[in-house]
């Protein structure tokens, strides 16, 4: 088996709280136990709260545990950057493709637009989720609406059949509705790229083999298994 790789990916919005000590805890002993890495990753997509006095936290936080990685925006590794702010470059490649190969497409409908529909859909007792209305558009109508100086966003065309099951180590197959989805935001009306984009991509190219984090998290593998099959990406366990 190849070498054991985990990560610990903290967003720098905040303290670094129980719950994040936690997590980079379990990561770094199963890596340790399994004389593999641990990497540390910053994501900082979240261009507008994301801060310095955060991301001093982080790194205290895990010295004063005497956590240590062995790859990370400070000590550098064959893998980096490490912080993801200064990866735009390869999510934008990642996206590009996706766009190409017909998984991801410009949306342009405004905020207020989208308010207003998740309303009607709320009002009719349905899950409030993207209804697809640029998923139709044509490469020609998405160019002229992007030359009019329209803003848009990137969304990825969520494959809506069946279901997806999570094969988790910890809970077993965890199953989740394909259709309750809806084609999630993957690169932000800024360009910046989003969460789950950011993550699919880093733990990819970075080579983790074990993905350790929240439960909160569980209900996200949905979108990232799909992520990373229509980038060809095996996914980590
Ligand atoms: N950056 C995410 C967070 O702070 C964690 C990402 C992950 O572990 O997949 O919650």
């Amino acid at each position: 088996m190849s070498e054991v790789r985990t990560r610990f990916a903290p967003s720098p919005t905040g303290n670094l709280h129980v719950g994040g000590a936690h997590t980079a805890l379990f990561a770094w002993l199963f890596a340790r136990h399994e004389g593999g890495k641990f990497v540390l990753r910053i994501e900082d997509t979240d261009e507008l709260r994301s801060t310095e006095q955060s991301l001093a936290a982080i790194y205290d936080g895990l010295r004063w545990l005497e956590i240590d990685w062995d790859e990370g925006p400070d000590v550098g590794g064959p893998c980096g950057p490490y912080i993801q702010s200064q990866r735009l470059d390869i999510y934008e490649e990642h996206i590009g493709r996706l766009i190409d190969n017909g998984r991801a497409y410009r949306c342009f409908c405004t905020p207020e637009e989208l308010e207003e529909r998740r309303e009607i859909m709320r009002a009719r007792g349905l899950p409030p989720r993207y209804d697809g209305t640029c998923s139709a558009l044509t490469a020609d109508e998405a160019a002229n609406l992007e030359a009019e100086g329209r803003e848009f966003c990137v969304r990825f065309r969520v494959d809506d059949r069946g279901a997806t099951v999570v094969d988790d180590l910890v809970r077993g197959e965890v199953t989740f509705e394909n259709a309750l989805m809806g084609d999630f935001v993957i690169q932000k009306t800024s360009g910046y790229p989003t969460y789950h984009l950011a993550v699919v991509v880093d733990d990819h190219l970075m080579g983790i083999t074990h993905v350790v984090r929240a439960e909160e998290h569980l209900p996200n593998t949905q979108a990232h298994l799909q992520l990373m099959d229509a980038l060809g990406f095996a996914p980590p366990q």
